[in-house]
């Protein structure tokens, strides 16, 4: 499949102008096929007429005709085969494998909103029925549904080119929830990107809903995505990627005459606890389970496991001891891209110049700088110097780690109450220490998004109960997800309507309740009418 290089605007292919820029095989180091340019702002100011065109067509469609266009996308994802597959392997270096379950996981993304869709229930109706003769007031009618919110932007993340790129998430979830969206494609892929917006396009004209729902604009500067934020016309913005981009795009929005919602998923150092039951038990083990998860993806996972602390002791040398081993023979691999594979060299280095920090274990293979390879890297240091060391609380994105010994429990509970927001916390014991650490897991509760035990953060499964997400700086709003199904409620908004008549109403509040759905009538969760 040829790439043109165009930007996709409505559904129509809109020459690249601007600046021009190229994709890179990070593994090999050549150019890849395809000349792509920075959209200019007639390109934006396009994209966001076009998108504020189809608001009120898109949002006021039924949920069955969005329900089939995420259906057709699926499929649309599916027939661009492996043409997909390879031009997304050549430009991050993934590997065919990870490329092919993302797919799978793109695709299931679209028939899990779809269902949803079809179900209804996610509107979350709600009616308080009119008393007429209260005294010494009557109660009017009262009745509260989600309603989409318009444009949305979406910035998608390097590392997930399908499930969290052109077609993640944030698009899925924005088009089923009824808003136009707006992608800014991501500058290391953007090969992936145009092939993607393209399955978009079609899926649109395929249900006959308006080209305008969606555009992709390519760029390789920030210029392009803070014209998108700073835009009057764009209503939220979705964005996965690093603390900084994250931040920036926030303040941008907070700047603006009318600020809007930025839904940043950034970066977290996801801390692991090890109890003493666990070490004694399973220390080797879990060695082996701590080292899969840090250098899956070459670490170049949000929710990988930056910090681990245990309880010294006799199964902590175990632990370390086949940490070390392990990570010596973790060959060095090829990261997503050249800027990715400097700021962890950057950030390691950085780390070896603090004092009391030392090297546990890492990959004994040199890595080749020509196929932006890097090393696995295991740290260890002192509680004490990770508590004093702010920088040892910054994600620095890709396969290393920091292990400390703690002597007693306090240590444990004190470094819990030092943590920043986080995507997740493991915590490895027997379900005795568990019970000894209630007090971890409630410290841990006002942190941290997700809790695991006895596993890693890494491996999210996007479902109705995930929570992917935390408070700042995992993400900037804590109550949002932006993974599974109620990452939807980032792009609607309660609207409540007062005494209006039955038919004017919109379906999911009539009395006759012709969606099905589960909704709060009296104060009583029911799917039956109202008589
Ligand atoms: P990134 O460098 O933050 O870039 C993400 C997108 O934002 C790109 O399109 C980038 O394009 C744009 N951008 C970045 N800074 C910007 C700014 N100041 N103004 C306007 N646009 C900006 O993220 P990445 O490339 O995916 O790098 C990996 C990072 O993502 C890691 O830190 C990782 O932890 C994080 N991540 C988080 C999650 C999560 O779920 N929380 C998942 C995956 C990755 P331009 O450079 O062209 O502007």
């Amino acid at each position: 499949m040829s790439l043109t290089g165009n930007h996709l605007i409505a559904g129509i292919e809109t020459p690249a102008t601007g600046t021009p820029f190229t994709a890179r095989n990070p593994a090999t180091g050549a150019t890849l096929d395809g000349q792509f340019a920075d959209a200019t702002d007639e390109q934006v100011e396009a994209a966001l007429q076009a998108a504020e065109a189809a608001c009120d067509p898109l949002r006021l469609s039924s949920p069955e005709t969005r329900a089939q266009l995420l259906d057709a996308l699926a499929d649309e994802i599916l027939a661009l085969g492996d043409a997909l597959l390879d031009r997304a392997h050549a430009e991050t270096a993934l590997p065919m494998a990870r490329l092919t379950g993302e797919r799978g996981r793109a695709v299931h993304q679209c028939k899990m909103f779809a269902g949803l869709l079809r179900e209804g229930s996610w509107l979350a109706p709600r009616i308080d029925t009119a008393i007429p003769d209260r005294q010494p007031l009557p109660k009017p009618d009262v009745r509260q549904v989600y309603s989409a919110i318009g444009p949305v932007v979406v910035f998608g993340a390097s590392n997930f080119p399908f499930a969290i790129g052109v077609v993640g998430t944030d698009t899925v979830c924005a088009l089923a929830a009824g808003c136009p969206v707006v992608v800014k494609g991501h500058p290391a892929h953007p090969g992936t990107c145009e092939m993607l917006g393209g399955a978009i396009a079609r899926a649109l004209e395929k249900v006959a809903l308006p080209a305008g729902s969606f555009s992709l604009l390519q760029g390789a500067g920030h210029a392009l995505g803070g014209a998108l934020v700073r835009h009057p016309l764009t209503q939220a913005v979705g964005f996965t990627g690093s603390l900084k981009g994250g931040r920036a795009l926030m303040d941008l929005a907070a700047a603006r005459p009318s600020p809007i919602p930025v839904y940043a998923e950034m970066g977290s150092v996801n801390p692991v606890f090890l109890l003493p039951g666990a070490l004694a038990e399973r220390g080797s083990s879990i060695a082996e389970a701590y080292l899969q998860s840090v250098n899956m993806g070459v670490g170049q996972f949000c929710t990988n496991p930056a910090i681990l602390l245990g309880l010294n002791g006799p199964g902590w040398d175990t632990f370390t001891q086949r940490t070390a081993e392990l990570a010596s023979g973790v060959a060095p691999a090829t990261m997503l891209h050249q800027g990715i594979a400097e700021a962890y060299e950057g950030g390691t280095e950085a780390w070896k110049r603090l004092p009391g920090l030392q090297a546990l274990g890492q990959s004994t293979t040199a890595a080749d700088p020509a196929k932006t390879e890097v090393p696995c890297q295991i740290f260890t240091t002192s509680i004490d110097q990770i508590e004093n060391q702010e920088t040892l609380h910054r994600e620095v994105f890709g396969p290393c780690s920091i292990v400390a010994p703690c002597s007693h429990r306090d240590e444990l509970l004190r470094f819990a109450h030092s943590l920043e927001g986080q995507l997740t916390a493991s915590i490895h014991g027997t379900p005795d220490d568990l019970a000894d650490h209630a007090d971890l897991i409630h410290i841990l509760e006002r942190k941290v998004g997700r809790i695991i035990f006895n596993g890693f953060g890494t491996g999210i499964e996007p479902c109705p109960s995930m929570h992917h997400g935390g408070p700042y700086p995992a993400a900037s709003h804590s109550f949002f997800t932006s993974i599974g199904t109620a990452s939807i409620l980032r792009f609607v908004r309660p609207v409540c309507y007062q005494g209006f008549p039955d038919p004017q109403l919109p379906a999911a509040l009539q009395n006759a309740n012709p969606t099905g759905a589960m909704r709060l009538v009296n104060g009583t969760l029911t799917r039956d009418p109202i008589a």
